[in-house]
């Protein structure tokens, strides 16, 4: 595994990579879409939380595949509890910055939400990127010149890469 990290400040990263109505409209098709706690929509304005904050930490795996489809959900299921291990690790050493998770939070094998009841781990649970808006693909592109890949036709990527983050007052 590869890993990768860039810092650019909030706004930068706001006007170039993020469009909130955009993405909650990709959101929508999404089984997960109201049914995550950490995924839309949200009783707050998911701008309100990146204009919190002046920079962003973002923290990219590459990740070479292994031969079954099974092997490689356990891999990235893993690799992406790492990750977030890793962040909450940044969170503690940078006062007041708060982690991104590299996908839907997967704490709990079922979330609460669709119980409508209240997240189990809210001092756990993190956003991701993409779920506040941000455009993951194009900023890996243009900020660490990877390219997302995706199975075609059943056919494993030559890797995979998992995107979370750390946004930080100063
Ligand atoms: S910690 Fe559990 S209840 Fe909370 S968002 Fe994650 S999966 Fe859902």
């Amino acid at each position: 595994m590869e890993k990768f990290e860039k810092e650019t400040a909030v706004s930068d990263f706001v006007s170039n990579f993020v469009d909130v109505s955009k993405f909650y409209g990709l959101c929508k098709s999404c089984p997960n879409c109201g049914n995550v706690w950490s995924c839309p929509p949200y009783g707050f304005e998911p701008l309100e939380i990146w204009n919190k904050f002046s920079k962003l930490r973002m923290i990219v795996y590459k990740i070479e595949p292994l031969s079954g489809c099974e092997e490689n959900l356990a891999l990235l299921e893993k690799t992406k509890h790492e990750m977030l291990l890793y962040t909450y690790a940044l969170e503690k050493k940078n006062p007041g910055s708060t982690a991104l998770s590299a996908g839907k939070c997967s704490l709990c094998s079922e979330c609460s939400r669709p119980k409508n009841e209240p997240c189990r781990m809210p001092d756990k649970m993190r956003y991701s990127i993409e779920s506040l808006g941000g455009d993951v693909e194009k900023a890996l592109r243009e900020l660490f010149g990877i390219e997302i890949l995706w199975e075609v036709d059943g056919k494993t990527p030559e890797y995979y890469t998992l995107c979370g983050g750390l946004l930080l007052k100063n």
